[in-house]
């Protein structure tokens, strides 16, 4: 009984240890994908995408926030602030471009 309660009693710690150290490792991973930078690579192809117009959505509805402002919502479903009386036909989305950017540091580029 005494060997049985010390054989499981191992068990747990051990299971805790794992559980511990994976928990470690993967805070570590998230920190370090969450901290890295884009390279210089990653910004100049941003600013030829741009440019090509790789980013440029179609204005799809203006949106009220709140009582003065408005917001205009593409065609990708992000926001743009409505900055301008008469919308435009298009616009560069800058979430757009972001979310390429932070898939760009994500895959090591
Ligand atoms: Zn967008």
């Amino acid at each position: 009984m005494t060997d049985f309660s010390a054989g499981a009693a191992w068990v747990i710690l051990l299971a805790a240890s794992a559980l511990c150290v994976t928990a470690l490792a993967l805070q570590h991973r998230y920190l370090r994908e969450k901290h890295r930078e884009p390279s210089s690579e990653t910004w100049f192809k941003a600013r030829e995408k741009k440019e090509r117009g790789d980013f440029r959505r179609r204005f799809k509805r203006r949106v009220a926030i709140n009582f003065h402002e408005d917001e205009f919502e593409l065609e990708c479903g992000h926001r743009y602030p409505a900055t301008d009386k008469e919308p435009r036909p298009e616009y560069d989305c800058r979430e757009c471009l972001d979310a390429w950017v932070k898939a760009e540091v994500r895959a090591g580029r």
